[in-house]
């Protein structure tokens, strides 16, 4: 249990990325940093969780009940199954709210990241994501799919949110990673990276035919085996998608929610109360919610085969804000140029971070004099140990951009009365970093 209990209440949804005009987007790079890079977060390993689908369907107001449960769970440790709480009090959170206007745009992280075990013993970091409704009237098609593709990219849970039912235009809107998926795997099955993307979860909010599919899980899944038949009548596109949705993610998966009834529907006065929605909705929430968040169902955000970590996850973003930002939507071979940057800048960090390490150890700010040969023999073990990191992680974007890097992050120059700045010691400097090698055709 912590010594400090941190109460929701002190929580908030801080903004990662802002829509713009002339439907650019940013990014908050000092909001992201200051919860990605905490002492206590940034060598953790990321569970994240969004929620994604059209707006006004009920996403922030799940999201809520998923931070009660995380509140219950990791924050006060407690086991009991009563984590819906208290039934008379207002549902905080991220803002949800009743009328038509959109409440959340862009892309929201919880400022509170919830530490937990994994079930090999990995320390991890689970981070909570509210997005922007996409595929509404009011937002172009390309800032929603822009939302909806970035959270992809980003989480390794994407709770695909849909009302009523699970329809051909929701499928189609999943072809841009089908297609990524493909051409990954293509480059991923030479290095055994596995499946480029861990879990989808559609959640069929308002199931209206219980009798046919029952609500929960095991409906669901039925539900969507149905719906993700392949047909001998049907459009090639249409198969191949079907296809390769099950190649795309590791674990599929669908949930019928039933209807939380008519005060939380169209009562304007409805702030979140228990007392206000349908049991058999709440009884839905307590099996969804833990079959997400419970320790043993947590999934860790992979990419290329490695689990990615707080610090790495800032690299992302940023990487993936470059190529969202054009005009057009990228195209999958530039998204996967882009994961092939972030995961090599990655890996350098991680070699770079190895060779300061050690090298403090023998000659920081604390140690006695070390005179320059014994330094230089130092430097050189400790390169070679960093390199080796290097080496070991499993890159993607193919040998030569690695190698590329490599390069960059040998190319030293040695300056003994600069003995403080291991950057400059190991790794000429970071501009040249982010100038790409070539890739791998
Ligand atoms: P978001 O735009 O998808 O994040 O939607 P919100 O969470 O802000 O909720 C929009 C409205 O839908 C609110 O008035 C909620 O009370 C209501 N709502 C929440 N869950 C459900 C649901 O499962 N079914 C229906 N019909 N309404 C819901
Ligand atoms: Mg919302």
């Amino acid at each position: 249990m912590p010594s400090v209990i941190v109460s929701l209440e002190s929580g908030v949804g801080i903004q990662v990325i802002t829509p713009g005009p002339e439907h650019t987007f940013t990014l908050d790079e000092e909001n992201v940093s200051r919860l990605l890079l905490r002492d206590d977060v940034k060598d953790r390993v990321v569970v994240v969780i969004s929620v994604a689908g059209a707006y006004r369907k009920g996403k922030s107001f799940l999201l809520d009940f998923f931070l009660r449960y995380m509140h219950h769970k990791y924050t006060l440790g407690d086991d009991c199954e009563d984590w819906l709480g208290p039934t008379d009090q207002p549902l905080k959170g991220f803002s949800w709210r009743g009328g038509s206007e959109r409440h959340t745009t862009g892309m929201l992280l919880w400022s509170q990241p919830f530490k937990a075990t994994l079930r090999d013993g990995t320390k991890a970091v689970i981070l909570l994501m509210d997005t922007q409704g996409t595929f509404d009237s009011e937002s172009t098609v390309r800032e929603n799919s822009t939302v909806f593709a970035l959270s992809t990219m980003i989480s390794s849970v994407q709770i695909y949110n849909l009302s009523q039912n699970i329809e051909e235009d929701d499928l189609q809107h999943l072809q841009l990673f089908t297609d990524y998926g493909k051409l990954a795997q293509e480059q991923g099955s030479k290095n055994k990276a596995g499946k480029p993307f861990q879990k989808l979860q559609f959640v069929i909010r308002d199931w209206s035919c219980p009798y046919e599919y029952a609500y929960g899980p095991e409906g669901g899944e039925r539900l969507l085996k149905k719906r993700l038949e392949v047909h001998k009548g049907q459009h090639e596109e249409l198969q191949n998608l079907r296809v390769y949705i099950n190649q795309t993610y590791e674990d599929l998966a669908c949930f019928l929610m039933p209807h939380p009834g008519l005060k939380v529907s169209t009562n304007p006065e409805f702030d979140g109360k228990i007392t206000d929605i349908r049991s058999q909705f709440q009884e839905s929430l307590k099996e969804l919610i833990p079959m997400l968040l419970a320790p043993e169902n947590l999934v860790p955000k992979l990419i290329g085969g490695q689990p990615v970590k707080a610090k790495d996850l800032l690299t992302y973003f940023k990487v993936y804000m470059k190529v969202f930002n054009g005009s057009k939507l990228p195209e999958p071979k530039s998204i996967l140029a882009a994961t092939a940057e972030a995961n090599n800048l990655s890996a350098v960090a991680e070699a770079r971070e190895v060779y300061e390490t050690l090298m403090k150890k023998v000659c920081g700010g604390t140690k006695p004099y070390l005179q320059p040969h014994l330094l230089d023999d130092e430097h050189g073990r400790n390169k070679c140990r960093a390199l080796h990191t290097f080496h070991s992680k499993n890159k993607m974007g193919g040998r030569r951009l690695a190698d590329g890097y490599e390069a960059k992050l040998v190319e030293f120059n040695i300056d003994y009365s600069q003995v403080e700045n291991w950057s400059a010691l190991f790794c000429a400097n970071e501009n040249d970093l982010n100038r790409k090698p070539p890739l791998e055709e």
